[in-house]
């Protein structure tokens, strides 16, 4: 196949290893910068790759790699040079609201999700087999035609990835819970720590902070601009998860407060025997 690449950074340009080192596809990218498209031709991740968008319009499908802002741009300005046989894709990490934008543009769109990644970003920070054994959930709407769904999962699987298809908006719910719930929890952790008022104790918690603060800290402590785009693009849902964790905080407090020990033990029981079912 033709395969066109959008944005050679971590996502585009870590599809554009694996899908060339399949040695069945010819693969052209476009990014903005020219050095990046130099660059991703050298670490092998396109055969040819320009910043002038229209380099992928001969493309069978385009994977639309951008930031999720420029998502939409983006496909606005290959459709009017798009015969409509052309599968155009995605890999933004929320889904509702870009897939629903994008098939009032282009009616043969199908919306993507690979979940992987690193902390890193950019071309230099691309990775062989990064979607192995990792989710990557396809969202096809009523409208989205089956066969182009058919052509993205044949490619997914070659990836050796764990292909998953749901609705943009069931995609939207979950990843809040496990994904964008948790950098706001995560962050409000720190910012709660941070409102010590001696600081003489917060010196000393710092002093003390290890593993246990390490890991519940650690999405908190992440690239702001990813919790601003979760928070922005998913903004429903990501209400709705903190209004339901507020809730379960309360409980706990009051539990606490009124020194319901076996109601809490109960509680952190349930949690314990419950989590390994997330991992
Ligand atoms: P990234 O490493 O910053 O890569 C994006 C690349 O796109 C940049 O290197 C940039 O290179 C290029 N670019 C930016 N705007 C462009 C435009 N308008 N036209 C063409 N190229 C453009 O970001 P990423 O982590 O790969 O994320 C890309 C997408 O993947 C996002 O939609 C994100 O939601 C999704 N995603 C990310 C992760 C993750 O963990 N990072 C996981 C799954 C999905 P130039 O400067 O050369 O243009």
């Amino acid at each position: 196949m033709n395969i066109g690449i959008v944005g050679l950074g971590l996502i585009g340009g870590s599809l554009g290893l694996d899908l060339k080192a399949l040695n069945e596809h010819t693969i052209t990218g476009v990014s903005r910068q020219s050095s990046t498209c130099q660059r991703a031709i050298q670490r092998g991740a396109v055969d040819d790759a320009h910043p002038d968008l229209m380099a992928v319009t001969s493309a069978d499908i385009i994977f639309i790699c951008t930031p999720i802002a420029s998502i939409i741009p983006t496909l606005q300005k290959l459709v009017p040079h798009l015969p409509p046989t052309t599968i155009v894709t995605d890999v933004g990490s929320v889904k509702a609201s870009v897939v629903h934008s994008a098939e009032s543009v282009w009616a043969n769109f199908v919306g993507g999700h690979p979940m992987a990644g690193t902390a890193e970003s950019g071309i230099e920070a691309a990775l062989t087999g990064l979607f192995v054994d990792r989710p990557y959930v396809i969202t096809p709407t009523q409208s989205t035609p089956s066969t182009s769904v058919s052509v993205l999962e044949t490619l997914v699987r070659s990836l050796k990835s764990n292909l998953y298809i749901c609705a943009p908006e069931d995609h939207d719910r979950a990843v809040a819970w496990i994904s964008h719930l948790p950098v706001m929890v995560s962050s409000s952790l720190i910012t709660s720590c941070l409102d010590e008022p001696n600081q003489d104790v917060f010196q000393l918690a710092q002093a003390l902070a290890s593993s246990g603060f390490r890991d519940t800290s650690r999405v908190g402590g992440g690239n702001p601009e990813l919790g601003v785009m979760m928070a922005r693009y998913n903004k429903c849902e990501v209400v709705r998860s903190l209004k339901t964790y507020q809730a379960e905080l309360s409980k706990l407090t009051q539990l606490i407060e009124t020194e319901n020990w076996p109601a809490l033990e109960a509680v952190l029981q349930q949690t314990q025997q419950t989590r390994p079912q997330f991992l």
